[in-house]
Formats: C-alpha cells, structure tokens, sequence
C-alpha cells in the first residue's frame, strides 16, 4: 500500500531577530525566501518561509521571529537539530563560509558511512547541520552568493531529543508509514522515503533536561501528505491510537493537522499539493508581504506594524 505519510514537509522553529534571521538563512545558508506573511495567530508577527527554488516539501524551514523574544533551552521533547544536506566535499568550503561570517561550529564528525557533519547554531541558537553525503539525488538551488556544487539540498533529516523512544518509534511505524532504517547506540533512525532529506533520528537522553520554549527553539515538526484525502486518512489512524489531533486548519500553502507525540513534541501533517505559487509567480516568491484573504482589509495596519526587511545579497557573496 502506498504510503500516506511521504517525508518531511517543514520544520517552524523561533527567532528573536527578523534581520539576522533573514541573513542566516538567506545569506549565509543561502536558502531562498520563498514566503513572507505573518503569523496567522499573530498577525504583528512575521511568518518567514525559507526553501529550495520553490519551497518543496523536505526543504521548507519556517520562522515566527518574535522581536527580542527570551532564549530558550534545547532539551528533552523537542526537535533540537535540523540537519541540511550539502554534497559530498563540501565541508571546507561551509568551513571557510561559516568563519568568515564569524559562525562558530564544531569539527566534522561521522555519524553513519559517507555521513560527515558540522554542527553550528544560528543567532537565537538553534541546532543546526551540514551533513555531506553522496546519496542526495535532488539538486540544490542558490541565489548565486553560493557556486551551485556547494548549495544546499535541503534537509538531511532531524533530531528529536527524548527520554525514551519506543513511544514515539511506534507511532511513527505504525501509524506514519516510516521504517528503522539504522540504529547506533541512543540513536534510532527512521524514515518514510528512505531517502537523505526525510530522516528522522530519535536520540534517547534520559539524563539531560526538558527543553523549554523559546528563541532557538523549534516549534513543531512538520510530515508531508500528498492531499486532503490521505490527510484524513492519516488524522483516522491517529485518532485510533488516542492521540488528541485538531481538526484540518487552512495555513493557505498547505492544510494542516496537529498533534503531540508521546515524547512531547509537536507533529504537524501537511499538504504537498498546494505550494508557494499560490498567490505568487516562481519568479517572485518571497518578495512582497502576503496577507490571508481575512486579513486583507488590515493590510495598512499590519504594514506599519512590521519592520521591512530586504536581504543584501551582495554582502553574502563569495
Ligand atoms: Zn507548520
């Protein structure tokens, strides 16, 4: 039967700093903006979408940034690593990028055969990797700052820090179409592809303390399902296993599901058939502020109330 859950679709994590946050990701990362609204619950708030040329599912990284919102801690019950895939022989040259933009990072490590990774945290502090490999297939897209054999794919996978696993590992078999695919000591693997950019490690750290919410922390983690159709075939699985899940909210690029996991983490299952051209061409994503409909008649308010923000590219090129 074909699978309903796909890979991953997006990870939403928190920002203290709209500007930095755009020179992170867009700059220094080289992701493209492929989305700027606001927080639907929020609307003073930004809603930064960062992608692939178009924002393809296993490639989306989202921001509320919250102006001077307090640190938060990394920890048990959350996703405490968004690894990013980067091709093989490319370490050096994400070295030498990261030092000059003064990113402190920890040496390359492997963690798996053909998997060497850096690990560095953004300015609010989120956990984030480099992981080069040679089994990404998919190509990845710059802006030009970045020559196109180093570039960003996407995601590699991502890190749940948690007490336990066999909670989670179950629901994530039994009801989320992914399969253990490698197991290293604390660290279990899963996926629903198989494939480098759906990976979703499990790390078992009884010891260490519950992560608490805040700048630099991810907020939910989000799986992609091709349609309304397998969605609600997803949200009936779940709903069988006891899981508290909220009804299909529209997040107008995709609709969404939401639950936490046992471990404490927030999961979210969205839609891959709508996208980001939505309400924008491919050729101008990210550009211009985009309001839901319900939000339109506030436009002027909601302007006045957000600091513009424009990337400078020309800083960011090599
Ligand atoms: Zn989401």
């Amino acid at each position: 039967m074909k699978n309903k859950i796909t890979g991953l679709h997006h990870v939403t994590a928190l920002a203290s700093d709209t500007k930095k946050n755009l020179d992170f990701y867009a700059g220094i990362l080289g992701l493209r903006m492929v989305k700027k609204t606001i927080n639907f619950d929020a609307p003073d708030v930004y809603h930064l979408y960062y992608g692939d040329e178009v924002g393809n599912p296993g490639t989306i990284m989202t921001f509320f940034p919250y102006t001077g919102l307090v640190r938060g801690r990394k920890g048990k019950g959350q996703l405490t690593v968004t690894s990013f895939s980067i091709p093989e022989n490319s370490l050096d040259y994400w070295m030498k990028r990261l030092e000059r933009f003064n990113i402190p990072f920890e040496s390359p490590q492997q963690r798996f055969d053909n998997e060497v990774f850096i690990y560095f945290e953004d300015t609010d502090g989120l956990g984030i990797e480099l992981v080069a490999n040679n089994t990404d297939t998919r190509k990845g897209f710059t802006y030009g700052q970045i020559p196109i054999e180093y570039a960003v794919k996407g995601f590699y996978g991502v890190s749940l820090s948690e007490e336990g696993y066999e909670k989670t590992a179950n629901l994530l078999m039994d009801k989320m179409d992914h399969k253990l695919i490698s197991q290293k000591e604390n660290l279990f693997r899963f996926s629903a592809s198989g494939k480098a950019g759906d990976f979703v490690d499990i790390i078992c750290l009884p010891d260490s303390l519950r992560g608490v919410g805040g700048s630099g922390t991810v907020h939910h983690l989000a799986f992609a399902t091709e349609n309304d159709q397998s969605q609600k075939e997803v949200r009936e699985r779940l709903l069988t296993n006891g899981l508290n899940v909220t009804p299909m909210l529209d997040r107008q690029y995709f609709h969404s599901i939401y639950f936490r996991e046992p471990g404490g983490i927030l999961f979210e299952v969205a839609t891959s058939d709508i996208g980001f051209t939505l309400d924008e061409p491919k050729e101008h994503l990210g550009e211009s502020l985009k309001l839901p409909s319900w939000e339109e008649s506030n436009r002027s308010i909601i302007e006045n109330g957000l600091i513009p923000i424009q990337l400078n590219i020309e800083k960011f090129h090599d």
